[in-house]
């Protein structure tokens, strides 16, 4: 049983040398239990503040404990009456070869119903994320604008395509040509900034003529600043995530812009609400009917980024916070 876990603490960017690989016998289940072949390991970004011993919304991975993360995996042994060997449930195994569960908060995945893969990310938390966060929170009506980053992500594809969907226009922000392109060639965005353009705030002003109804924050950073000008009265911005922040040590040098970020949301009505996936719960049963619908009617898509091999982990994991990946990062063990 090959096993990867967080041997020190990052201050900055993680690096290789912030994991371990071990090896050790593999888990013999008990009573109830049943013991879980890892097919595919899900790398998403809250995993850089599960490395963080600083106070979140979850508690940290200890040193020298297996890196968490959600898998898709195979009973290989069953000592649970609810579980039969070959069975495909998603998990939240880790990142490792095998693990043991009591049955608890395992989703049994149907192969013939959808590529099992998806339940990590389109039809999985990312997808969720998405559609809680732009439905409950963003609210777009017909018409309206919609603009996301990291759009070619999990939950930034979702955002843009669900947008659209609902009537409204969808700008996506991404790092790169390609990403710009596969946007609006085949995602069906409306337009799309690349962030790492000369005049990020010229270009997204360009890309948004009657202003921004609702921005979904997965960023922040320089792309949240290039948004807040741009955003309309009486916007919404679901606060979903700050890819752009994790890694940093300090507040970035400068002025203190929290008063003109108070006086916009003042005097624009702006509504800024963060949220947790988890928050939204109930709507679970929702989320699977509306997006599996979507996908076998063929109005929304999604794209993965496989790597091969459990020992690719750390580094595919590193990318992802950099924008290496394109589409939904997950590791085949
Ligand atoms: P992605 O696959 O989209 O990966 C993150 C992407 O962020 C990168 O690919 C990169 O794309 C982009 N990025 C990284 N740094 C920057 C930067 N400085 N400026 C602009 N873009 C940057 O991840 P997910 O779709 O899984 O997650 C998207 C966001 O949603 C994250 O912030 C994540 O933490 C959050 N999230 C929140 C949840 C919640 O419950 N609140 C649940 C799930 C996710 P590019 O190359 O385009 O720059």
């Amino acid at each position: 049983n090959r096993r990867i876990v967080l041997a020190s603490r990052p201050h900055g960017e993680p690096t290789p040398g912030h994991f371990r690989v071990e090896r050790g016998a593999v888990p013999v289940p008990r009573d109830g239990e049943v013991l879980l072949r890892n097919r595919y390991l899900s790398l998403d970004p809250y995993m850089r503040g599960r490395m963080s011993a600083a106070k979140s919304y979850a508690k940290p991975v200890e040193i020298n404990d297996v890196m968490v993360g959600a898998t898709v995996a195979e009973v290989a042994a069953s000592r649970n009456p609810d579980f039969a060997v070959g069975d495909t449930v998603l998990a939240y195994g880790g990142w490792q070869d095998f693990s043991v569960s009591n049955g608890q908060g395992l989703r049994r995945l149907d192969p013939a119903a959808a590529p099992v893969t998806t339940s990590l990310g389109v039809l999985g938390m990312p997808g969720m994320t998405a559609y809680t966060g732009l439905l409950t929170i963003g609210a777009p009506k017909p018409g309206e604008t919609v603009v996301v980053a990291a759009a070619t992500g999990p939950v930034g594809s979702l955002v843009g395509q669900i947008a659209k969907l609902k009537g409204a226009r969808a700008v996506g922000i991404a790092g790169g040509a390609d990403k710009c392109r596969f946007l609006t060639e085949e995602l069906g965005f409306d337009a799309a900034v690349d962030h790492r353009s000369a005049d990020l705030p010229a270009a997204l002003a360009a890309a948004c003529p009657d202003g921004i109804d609702v921005y979904f924050e997965n960023v922040g950073g320089a792309v949240f600043d290039a948004v807040l000008p741009l955003l309309n009265d009486f916007a919404r911005v679901p606060v979903c995530g700050l890819v752009a922040h994790y890694n940093m040590t300090e507040l970035p040098p400068g002025p203190d812009r929290i008063p003109a970020l108070m006086r916009a949301t003042l005097s624009r009505r702006l509504t800024l609400r963060g949220f947790i996936v988890w928050d939204f719960a109930e709507q679970e049963p929702a989320f699977l009917r509306d997006v599996s619908g979507w996908l076998r009617e063929g109005r929304i898509r999604y794209r993965e980024d496989v790597v091969e091999g459990l020992e690719s982990a750390p580094e595919a994991f590193i990318g992802l916070l950099k924008g290496r990946n394109f589409g939904k990062l997950v590791v085949k063990l």
